[in-house]
């Protein structure tokens, strides 16, 4: 390629302007804000980090999509729409809709998980891990070492390791492992994708003893993409070959539509056992509404089957894939430490490494953030101790990470912007030990890092 990026592969129809802030103007809102990210407001951000979820932007045809909404109580066209993309391009026979991709995995675990049972994952997910304990299962992370270390380099650290995999049979006993749950890419660690030689051994060794292979399918073609540009012998598939690949390596999924699809909202549960399509079906109408709609409007259901036909094209997925990529490689360059390798959503800047003038008790990667927004109006989020919050003692949790991720919306943002965001990073790490710690000004009980609120330390 002759320019260092690669241009996009669509025209902008609809604008939506954003608002450029002062100094002055930022100063304010953080300090209104009580230096946490969340409690600012979207109207006085310029460049949103904050998450990829929910925020893509859809194409002209799917906009389209929501004018042919059939706003039907049964039966809408929209949802056999629906259906028919996720058997297409997913493979599995039998579709649940949801109202996101909790609301399939408060069904699956339901369905699936007796009290006392073990759930395998690569890395836990937040809403996952919580479904699955909630219907009285224990959570065991089964992804390989290496994703807990932010600097090792390996081209699939989403990686099911499976000797521990095996170790968690013989300790506990196949009958006790209902499935196993596999994240395509991993989130928690930074969108790190799998292989496909290694779902394939996840199949085999689960076959043999009669575990399910359930996927987290929320980021699945992302990690597609991956293995074409990473695994021997997919260069020349298609996306949509690898995708259906991947999926016959498992017996269901759990879906987001909020990520990968390309919708703000929607989700569903897909699975090949009728047994157990019928046990869902009899808890999304207590849950979620009826089959054809689970949650969803005629129309939102539309633009999610649009979607998913739109996101397995190459062009898409690989600007998507290679502008993550081009914020980590710039910021790299300007020597800010990061998460490596880098994922398919997102970029970890490594606070603890970016501040290390401040201690962990001063919340170094909730400061950082902060401060990216006072300097550009840039929002990104912590994922730290904050995150982390207290042991049972009231001690901090003092996780292995301390980072500040920033999340890239599909479709949303430029390659210039991505430069305001490089550029404003940089000149912070030039000037880091201006950056003063924090301590709390008001703490919530439960999952702070939302409401929190902070004060600098002089
Ligand atoms: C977002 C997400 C979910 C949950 O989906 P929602 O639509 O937010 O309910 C589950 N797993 C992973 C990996 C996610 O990123």
């Amino acid at each position: 390629m002759s320019r260092e990026f690669q241009a996009e592969p669509f025209r902008i129809k609809t604008v939506e302007p954003i608002k450029m802030t002062t100094k002055e103007e930022r100063e304010e809102a953080i300090q209104k804000a009580g230096f946490n990210t969340f409690l600012l407001d979207s109207k006085d951000v310029y460049i949103d980090l904050l998450t990829d979820s929910g925020t893509n932007a859809m194409s002209d045809y799917q906009w389209a999509g929501l004018m042919m909404g059939d706003e039907a109580y049964a039966g809408s066209k929209n949802w056999y729409n629906l259906e028919k993309a996720v058997q297409e391009c997913f493979g599995f026979e039998y579709v649940v809709p949801t109202h996101q991709g909790r609301g399939a995995e408060n069904i699956l675990s339901q369905i699936m998980i007796k009290e006392g049972d073990y759930i395998p994952g690569n890395m836990y997910f937040t809403t996952t891990k919580a479904h699955q304990e909630f219907a009285g299962g224990t959570f065991r992370d089964v992804i390989i070492d290496k994703a807990h270390d932010s600097q090792a380099e390996h081209p699939f650290k989403g990686n099911v390791d499976l000797e521990k995999y095996q170790a968690l049979i013989d300790e506990v006993g196949p009958e006790r492992i209902p499935y196993i749950c596999v994240a395509v890419t991993v989130n928690m660690a930074g969108g790190q994708p799998v292989s496909m030689e290694n779902l394939r051994k996840v199949k085999e060794i689960s076959d043999k003893y009669g575990i399910k292979v359930m996927f987290d399918a929320t980021r699945c073609v992302e990690n597609a993409y991956f293995i074409k540009e990473r695994e021997e012998g997919y260069q020349d598939k298609s996306i949509a070959e690898i995708l259906k690949e991947m999926m016959s390596y498992g017996d269901g999924a759990t879906m987001s539509g909020k990520k990968d699809p390309l919708v703000n909202i929607g989700g569903f549960l897909a699975m090949n056992d009728e047994e157990l399509y019928q046990r869902a079906t009899q808890l999304v109408v207590v849950y979620e509404g009826m089959p054809t709609y689970g949650g969803m409007a005629g129309r939102d259901m539309e633009a999610m089957a649009r979607g998913i036909y739109e996101s397995l094209d190459y062009h898409y997925i690989s600007h998507r894939v290679n502008q993550v990529r081009y914020l980590g490689e710039k910021l790299e360059a300007g020597g800010v430490p990061i998460v490596k390798p880098i994922g398919g959503h997102a970029i970890f800047v490594d606070a603890e490494r970016f501040l290390s003038h401040l201690p962990r008790e001063e919340f170094p990667a909730q400061a950082l953030a902060a401060n990216i927004y006072r300097d550009s109006g840039v929002r990104t989020m912590e994922r730290g101790t904050v995150s982390a919050g207290r042991d049972k003692d009231g001690n901090n949790i003092f996780p292995k990470l301390e980072t500040v991720r920033l999340t890239i919306p599909r479709r949303v943002y430029t390659y210039a912007h991505m430069d305001v965001v490089a550029d404003s990073i940089i000149n912070l790490y030039e000037n880091r030990e201006k950056i003063k710690g924090l301590r709390f000004a008001y703490e919530p009980p439960v999952l702070r890092f939302f409401t929190a609120k902070f004060e600098e330390i002089k």
